[in-house]
């Protein structure tokens, strides 16, 4: 067994993780990173990512004549978040903190990283209830120039910066099974050293234990991501508003997603909270080139196409696609049917449709000539549709 002091732990060499490694790593002090996976996985699930950011009354808004607000994007927060558990507290502080970054330096501190923005906001669950209920009521969807790749760049430039200075060690294949309590504190963690494994990134890789470690810190870092890739998980955790889980599901995220981090916190005496609070994409599909069991990707459509249920009824007014995913789910879900119909048409998939992932997109994230282009088509269309609602209004 091995033993090793640092300033802090971070468990996950996720984004999570990695920007907390950043900042460290800036602040000139010593980490330890450690992660299950093989160094291939480095980034976790993020370098999958479409790269979607949510910022409020941006340029990139603006120039698309977007009027977005703080006030607004409040608003629609409250409505989505639904706050009314007493443990909320903390999650509408986190919320009031973040719209504030959100509105005011995140789009500097992003471009300081060298994170730029493709010139088209997209507009993410549109809602479509009243306006102070769930949705975003303007465009907010900025995708990063280059996608999940380009997110991680500097975050991981940072931390092998780091390597380099003396100040980071990277563990992988090293998986936390414990954390370690003194005098009812945090103080370092335990677990074991997996078997290498040359798996390609986001495959699975095997759980053979060849050793045991042991770490301590003044601080640990949990970025063990969600749960998404353990279904047993996700049905324990299924509320009833969501009728009953699917028996067939399809996983947007890697099996090393498997929610085991919380259960260790847990154990360790963290709170874990809203548990029951979870998200799922309903225009999920199987993936057509699969890395990971049940690989499914999301498609992001735009509204037009024509959603009906099982029994082929047309989903009620808001279901539309693209506006609530989680009002569509609890419907589906009342029709005692794993499926619903969606039927588009080649034009459809030609001006609203894309795949919510980093290597559907190869033109975003190779940061290819194409994708501008198809910007400019995008941008012809915004204008010659503004155009013609001119029109409309003035004669
Ligand atoms: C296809 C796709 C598209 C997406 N699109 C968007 C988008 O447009 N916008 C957006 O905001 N988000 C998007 N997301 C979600 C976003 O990418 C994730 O929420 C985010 O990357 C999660 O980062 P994380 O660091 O919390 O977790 P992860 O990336 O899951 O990292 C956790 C790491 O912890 C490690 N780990 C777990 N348990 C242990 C343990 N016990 N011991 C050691 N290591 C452990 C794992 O191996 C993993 O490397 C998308 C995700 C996917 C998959």
């Amino acid at each position: 067994m091995s033993t090793t002091e640092c300033d802090a732990i971070i468990v996950g060499a996720g984004l999570a993780g990695l920007v907390a490694a950043a900042e460290l790593v800036d602040a000139g002090k010593r980490i330890t990173i450690v992660d299950q996976e093989p160094e291939a996985t480095f980034g976790g699930q993020a370098w999958w990512s479409f790269g979607g950011l949510f910022l409020v009354d941006s340029p990139e808004q603006r120039r698309m004549g977007i009027r977005d607000s703080i006030e607004l994007a409040r608003q629609d927060w409250a409505g989505t978040a639904g706050f009314d558990r007493p443990e909320d507290d903390h999650a509408r502080a986190w919320a009031d903190a973040y719209l504030e970054w959100a509105a005011g330096e995140k789009r500097a501190w992003l471009k300081q990283k060298g994170i730029g923005l493709f010139p088209v906001v997209g507009w993410a669950e549109r809602g479509g209830d009243t306006a102070t209920r769930h949705g975003n009521s303007v465009p907010r969807f900025h995708i990063v120039w280059g996608t999940g790749p380009a997110i991680l760049e500097p975050f991981i430039a940072t931390v092998r910066r780091g390597v380099d200075a003396g100040l980071v060690t990277l563990l992988f294949r090293h998986r936390v099974d414990a954390l370690t309590v003194a005098d009812g504190r945090v103080v370092g963690v335990s677990g074991s050293i997996l078997a290498p494994d040359s798996a390609e990134r986001g495959a699975p890789s095997t759980r053979e234990e060849v050793g045991a470690f042991a770490l301590e810190a003044s601080a640990v870092v949990m970025a063990t991501g969600g749960i998404g890739g353990n279904h047993d998980l996700v049905r324990a955790a299924w509320p009833e508003r969501l009728g009953t889980p699917p028996q067939h599901m399809v996983s947007g995220v890697p099996a090393h997603v498997d929610g085991r981090g919380l259960g260790i916190a847990e154990a360790a005496g963290a709170r874990l909270i809203n548990g029951d609070r979870m998200w799922h994409y309903v225009e999920g599909i199987q993936n057509h080139s699969p890395v990971w069991a049940q690989h499914g990707i999301r498609i992001l459509p735009g509204p037009s196409s024509l959603w009906l249920d099982a029994t082929g009824r047309r989903l009620p007014t808001p279901l539309f696609p693209g506006f609530d995913t989680l009002g569509t789910l609890a419907h589906l879900r009342m029709t005692g049917y794993d499926h619903s119909w969606f039927v588009t048409t080649q034009s459809i998939i030609e001006k609203e449709f894309a795949l919510s992932g980093s290597e559907q997109n190869p033109d975003l994230t190779g940061r290819s000539p194409a994708a501008v282009e198809r910007t400019n088509g995008t941008r012809a269309a915004l204008h010659a549709r503004r155009r013609r609602l001119h029109r409309r209004d003035h004669g």
